[in-house]
């Protein structure tokens, strides 16, 4: 068995930093008081998760700290904001609008306001992988509520016209609410320069813990609150705060926000070469999505004629680890809906690979990745009567 291990998933992951741990274990220990408490010891706490919140606000371009909302995650704050908005903007019903690429944790809510009687359209991004502003023009009707469209794209690193698409939301009469889960840490944020309403984070894809996310919440956008109970964070999400955890994302994000400038060019550079080197020496591949606008981290390829699965299988043998859009978390076989949203024929959608690079990951690592993946490819399109169909028998 090979005992290097390679991560090239950063994209659906990162590991926690030393020094957010260090930061966090400290907490844990010292700073364990309930930040509600009136007494001492909570106001220890209270005073690290309202320090942390400031930092964070002012990290990502927020006017105010108290709208920023920490909570379990993306997940929840994508919940929260498409279904608590929505509701409180307009129980009566109405209209919504969400890119037919967005993350699940925006659609699944999507598809629940559908049940609820709200009108949803899946507005589809351009085949360059973008949404167009004047397609989301022609999309809003007088009745639109809310328009969600993700700041980058998770599996092909595409980054959208955020600011042009929230500034037609806002001339249509609607909100707008942003998945900013791929971008924080990756690209300078400036929520209040962008105009949005609201925009989810997550801790885990910027070197923090799991569990852990934040919802901006501009001044004044209406919410319903999703968690009901003791009010903490300004009554919009209840339950008693993650102080640890709060504190370490905030560390996560300093750190990033930091090293963004020489990361976003050491990265960039590592992810054109195996970008370049994979269409140079493997036949028959192409780059997902041409939209220039793109996370320095991500590369997104269609192999042709084979399977995401059996190359991600593969590699995991030779221990480097990479992600295909050809199967959701659910372990279904259905073609992603990310590449199909952006014309790519399901046959093709099949052969997805991404790659995404991250802060440990070294030269050695790519070019490792690089010497082992060819031989891999042949082998399966040598097996490949898919391949043999779609190119004759040469398997290349
Ligand atoms: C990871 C991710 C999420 C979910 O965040 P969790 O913290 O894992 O719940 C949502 N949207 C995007 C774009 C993501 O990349």
């Amino acid at each position: 068995m090979n005992e290097r291990r390679i991560y090239l998933d950063y994209a659906a992951t990162t590991p926690v930093d030393d020094r957010v741990v260090d930061l966090m274990v400290s907490l844990l220990k010292d700073r364990w008081g309930n930040p509600n408490s009136l007494y001492q010891i909570g106001r220890d706490a209270y005073t690290t998760l309202e320090t942390a919140r400031e930092e964070f606000a002012r990290l990502v371009g927020a006017k105010h700290p108290n709208e920023i909302i920490f909570t379990s995650g993306g997940t929840e704050s994508d919940n929260a904001a498409l279904i608590g908005i929505t509701t409180r903007a307009r129980p009566e019903g109405g209209h919504v609008v969400v890119s037919a690429f967005e993350h699940h944790a925006v659609l699944d809510p999507a598809h629940h306001l559908a049940k609820l009687g709200y009108e949803v359209t899946y507005l589809p991004p351009r085949n360059e992988g973008f949404v167009h502003p004047d397609d989301l023009a022609a999309a809003l009707k007088k009745t639109t509520v809310l328009v969600s469209v993700m700041h980058a794209n998770n599996e092909i690193g595409t980054v959208q016209p955020v600011s042009e698409l929230a500034a037609v939301a806002h001339e249509g009469g609607a909100l707008f609410h942003t998945d900013a889960a791929q971008t924080l840490g990756k690209v300078p944020l400036n929520l209040a320069g962008l105009g949005v309403d609201a925009a989810s984070f997550s801790a885990h894809k910027v070197y923090g813990p799991k569990g852990v996310g934040a919802l901006y919440l501009k001044r004044g956008t209406p919410f319903a609150p999703q968690l009901r109970g003791g009010g903490q964070e300004f009554k919009k999400r209840s339950g008693t705060q993650n102080v640890a955890g709060a504190a370490g994302f905030v560390k996560a994000l300093e750190i990033a926000v930091e090293e963004l400038p020489a990361e976003t060019s050491r990265l960039t550079e590592l992810r054109d070469h195996v970008t370049r080197s994979i269409l140079t020496t493997i036949e028959n591949t192409e780059q997902s999505a041409m939209h220039p606008e793109k996370l320095p981290n991500l590369a997104h390829l269609i192999i042709k004629g084979v399977e995401g699965e059996a190359m991600l299988l593969q590699l995991d043998a030779k221990g480097i680890a990479v992600s295909t859009g050809s199967a959701c978390s659910s372990g279904s076989l259905e073609p992603s809906h990310v590449l199909l949203s952006i014309g790519c024929p399901p046959e093709l959608a099949h052969g997805s690979l991404r790659i995404s690079l991250g802060r440990f990951t070294t030269v050695e690592d790519v070019d490792y990745f690089l010497d082992v993946f060819p031989p891999i490819v042949q082998k399966l399109r040598a097996m490949s009567p898919l391949y043999a169909k779609m190119f004759g028998s040469s398997a290349g």
